[in-house]
């Protein structure tokens, strides 16, 4: 384990570790990374790393360009692969100003933030992602969408022809210190899941990030495309990242409550209808592409109605059956496609508000919401989730909560970028419409 400065000296010389790489993300999730020969070590472990922050994306203007990248040096980690011109390691860094105050916008700083305030209230966040992805043949160097095998959820060899990749996927990640759960094949022909074990959300958020990387990584090295697309193939299962949480108080589950309706505690209620309160903004930042919206449509496991329910996978928020430590809610909305920082953060911030307000969430539904009129919908106030990035960015921008929480700077960046890709899209004339229209009229 790397605690301190000393030890990343030492983790160095033992491993013969010629490279360092230092990354973080911008706005949008993607891992920006700079890589130093190691004699830089002692400067980047002391005063941090200068960067353009104007090249980012999201991050500052032209006149104000100059940001310090300060290693995260808990993350320090040897990277398994591309050890021919000697050992590279990595460090996820936080992003500071010349002036050395952190950077407002910084999305592990925007986490931090909300984590703060849920220790203030005495609670730790405990996050588990599941992340769904595709494998697709290459044809001349080119991804294509051709999945790489024909199987289908928890299948196996020999219809399953991953099996290596994914236990390749699987120990690379291990040497980076997952913990992981379990993987498996998923629904749609070529789609993937890999489970980790839950952390701090900062962690996994960290985790989240490694995780694509990596899986990309493996997948390239075997001449097969990974995706974290939410929606490549119409007509199947798209992927998502649900998001399992639960609050910590004092070492135990703050979640559960023997004596309680369903053992849940009202903690977890209040939690429930505060994230299901600021659900529509929190799709902008969780569900943050076009293609987002293709996934959260009926059929395909994915929710479409803002509810809340036992094991019941048509809703919004679950409660998955264990209780005990284990008691937890899963919110099956978010895609991988999201930056996990604000994601975390804003799902977070929702549930603390509704912790504050001691909100009680609607009734939990226990039946099948999709076999609902329109009408029955609207008598029993269920609503939908936004059916476009255009819908949730509308949310977004009225939501003042959360830009208080996000902060001014990340709040504009995302509407502005969810905006222009909406604006790019629209005026689009797609295969579809062509086909639809093109000899009918
Ligand atoms: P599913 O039944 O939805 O497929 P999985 O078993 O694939 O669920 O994933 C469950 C996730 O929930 C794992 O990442 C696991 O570590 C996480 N998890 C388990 N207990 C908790 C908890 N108390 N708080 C948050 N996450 C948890
Ligand atoms: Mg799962
Ligand atoms: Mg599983
Ligand atoms: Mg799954
Ligand atoms: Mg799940």
């Amino acid at each position: 384990k790397i605690n301190n400065k000393e030890d990343v000296i030492k983790a160095i010389e033992t491993h013969n570790v010629k490279f360092i790489r230092l990354q973080f993300t911008d706005i949008q999730g993607t891992v920006k990374d700079v890589e130093i020969p190691v004699t830089q070590i002692e400067k980047a472990l002391t005063a941090g790393i200068s960067f353009d922050g104007s090249s980012i994306e999201g991050m500052v203007r032209i006149q104000e360009s100059d940001m310090v990248l300060r290693p995260d040096i808990r993350t320090f980690a040897i990277l398994p692969w591309g050890r021919n011109k000697g050992v590279v390691a990595r460090m996820i860094c936080d992003v500071h100003l010349p002036d050395g105050r952190p950077f407002e916008a910084d999305p592990r700083y925007v986490l931090r933030k909300v984590m703060k305030e849920a220790e203030e209230m005495g609670f730790q966040l405990n996050v588990g992602p599941e992340l769904e992805f595709f494998l697709f043949a290459k044809e001349n160097g080119k991804a294509t969408t051709i999945p790489n095998d024909y199987g289908r959820y928890f299948e196996f060899a020999p219809t399953d022809l991953a099996e290596d990749i994914r236990r390749e996927i699987v120990l690379t990640l291990t040497d980076l210190d997952f913990d992981i759960e379990a993987s498996h094949h998923e629904c749609a022909f070529g789609q993937h899941e890999i489970d980790f074990k839950y952390g701090d959300a900062l962690t996994t958020a960290d985790n989240v990030v490694t995780f694509k990387y990596v899986t990309r990584t493996i997948a390239k090295i075997h001449g097969i495309h990974a995706t974290f697309m939410p929606k490549p193939i119409f007509n199947d299962s798209g992927s998502g990242m649900h998001v399992n949480l639960s609050l910590s108080k004092d070492g135990k589950n703050a979640f559960y409550d023997p004596d309680k309706d369903m053992q849940i505690s009202d903690i977890a209620r209040y939690f429930i209808a505060g994230v299901m309160e600021h659900i529509k903004a929190i799709c902008c930042i969780a569900n943050p592409l076009v293609n987002s919206y293709k996934r959260i449509v009926p059929g395909y496991e994915a929710p479409v109605y803002i509810t809340w329910s036992g094991a019941n996978r048509s809703s919004l928020i679950r409660i998955p059956t264990p209780r005990g430590n284990s008691t937890r809610t899963e919110l099956r909305s978010p895609d991988p496609s999201c930056n996990p920082y604000l994601t975390f953060a804003s799902i977070l911030a929702a549930g603390l508000e509704g912790i504050r307000q001691q909100k009680m969430p609607a009734k939990s539904v226990d039946y099948n919401i999709f076999e609902l009129t329109k009408e029955e919908l609207k008598e029993r106030g269920i609503e939908t989730l936004p059916g476009t990035l255009n819908e949730s960015a509308d949310h977004l921008e009225k939501d003042t909560f959360l830009r208080e929480k996000l902060g001014a700077h990340v709040h504009d960046n995302i509407l502005r970028l969810a905006r222009a890709e909406w604006d790019a899209y629209r005026v689009q004339v797609h295969d579809w419409e062509i086909e639809r229209y093109l000899n009918t009229v």
